[in-house]
C-alpha cells in the first residue's frame, strides 16, 4: 500500500502504528497533514462502532485509506463500564487519577475472585471506496485493590496480568506491548495487510 492515514492525534499512537506499518505502507500520514481534518464526536455504543466512524469519516475526507482505533477497560462486577467511557469514567476532562480513584471506589470491597476485568481494542481499516475491516484484540486481567508500579498511563497501575503477577505499570513496555489489546489488535491488522500485499503481487 503506497499512503495511509492513521486518524489519531496521539503521538504515541502514531508512532506505534508508523513502525508497525514499515515495509507494509510506504508513506504514513496523520491528521496534521490534512488541514481542517474532522473532529469526530466518540458516542458509539462499542469500540468497534467509534473506532469505524473515525476511520469512516477520515476516508470520506482524505480519500485515502485510513485506520483509527478505540480501546478501553471493561470491568465484569460493573457489568462492561467503564466500557467505551474509560477516558472520562469520572467526567469529561477528568484525568487518569480520577479515572482511577472512581474504579477503586466502585470496587471497594468486591472480593479478588470479582474483579476480573479485560482491556479492549478495535483497529478500523476503511478504503475511500467504502470497503472495511475491524481487527479485535483484548486481553483479560483483574483489578487491584490499590496501585503497582510507576510505567504506563491509564488504568495500567491498578490492572493485574494474572500470567506475570505484574500490573501493566509493572512490566516493561516491550512485554506490554507484545501482549496487550492494542498489540493483539495490530497483529492481526498487519498479517491482513501483509496478505493484501502479497494478493496484489
Ligand atoms: P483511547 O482508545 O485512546 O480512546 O483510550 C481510551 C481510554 O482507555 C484511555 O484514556 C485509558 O483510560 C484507557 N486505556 C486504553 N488502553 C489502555 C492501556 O493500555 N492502559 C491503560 N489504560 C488504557
Amino acid at each position: 500500500m503506497k499512503r495511509l492515514v492513521v486518524a489519531s492525534g496521539n503521538k504515541g499512537k502514531l508512532r506505534e502504528f508508523a513502525e508497525l506499518l514499515k515495509g507494509v505502507v510506504e508513506t504514513v500520514l496523520s491528521p496534521a497533514d490534512f488541514p481542517g481534518f474532522p473532529d469526530v464526536v466518540e458516542d458509539g455504543a462499542t469500540f468497534a462502532e467509534n473506532a469505524l466512524k473515525k476511520a469512516r469519516s477520515a476516508a470520506q475526507f482524505t480519500g485515502l485509506p485510513v485506520l483509527a482505533d478505540d480501546s478501553g477497560l471493561s470491568v465484569e462486577y460493573l457489568d462492561g463500564r467503564p466500557g467505551v467511557y474509560s477516558a472520562r469514567f469520572a467526567g469529561e476532562g477528568a484525568g487518569d487519577a480520577a479515572n482511577n480513584a472512581l474504579l477503586l471506589k466502585e470496587l471497594a470491597g468486591v472480593p479478588a475472585e470479582k474483579r476480573g476485568a479485560a482491556f479492549h481494542c478495535v483497529i478500523a481499516l476503511c478504503l475511500p471506496d467504502g470497503t472495511r475491516q475491524t481487527f479485535d484484540g483484548s486481553l483479560p486481567g483483574a483489578i487491584l485493590e490499590a496501585p503497582r508500579g510507576s510505567g504506563g498511563f491509564g488504568y495500567d497501575p491498578l490492572f493485574l496480568v494474572p500470567e506475570y503477577g505484574q500490573t501493566f505499570s509493572e512490566l516493561p513496555l516491550e512485554i506490554k506491548n507484545r501482549i496487550s489489546h492494542r498489540g493483539r489488535a495490530m497483529q492481526l491488522l498487519k498479517a491482513a495487510l501483509a496478505e493484501a500485499g502479497e494478493a496484489s503481487r
